[in-house]
């Protein structure tokens, strides 16, 4: 018997594992997902859109519109920064980082993913 070759590639891997994260978010308007793999293939940070850690998913506001203070955009962290901030404590440099949503120019150029040089975007 000879081993499959139909198997998934380490793109479409590593892709699903960012749509599956986003299945976590508990935003009910956009999910999204992503997940931070090292030059090895190996999968050093996963996350998805939501509260930061210790703030109650149902005592801040979930609503897209309205007075900025009663919307989640204030309180709310992308799946990009929460990937990087769950990473599992090593320098992200060289790594790559697989979204489920084409990032925002906050997480692509200027505070997050920008900051970590020699990522590559997919
Ligand atoms: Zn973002």
């Amino acid at each position: 018997m000879i081993r499959r070759n139909d198997y998934i590639s380490w793109d479409e891997y590593f892709m699903g594992i960012a749509l599956l994260s986003a299945k976590r978010s508990k935003d009910p308007r956009t999910q999204v997902g992503a997940c931070i793999v090292n030059s090895r293939n190996k999968i050093v940070g996963v996350g998805y859109n939501g509260l930061p850690i210790g703030c109650s998913d149902d005592e801040f506001p979930w609503e897209y519109e309205g007075d900025f203070l009663g919307t989640k955009y204030p309180f709310v962290c992308h799946a990009e920064l929460n990937a990087i901030l769950n990473n599992i404590g090593i320098d992200l440099e060289g790594c790559r980082i697989y979204t489920a949503l084409f990032p925002c120019n906050e997480c692509e150029g200027n505070n997050t993913i920008g900051n970590k040089r020699g990522s590559v975007l997919i």
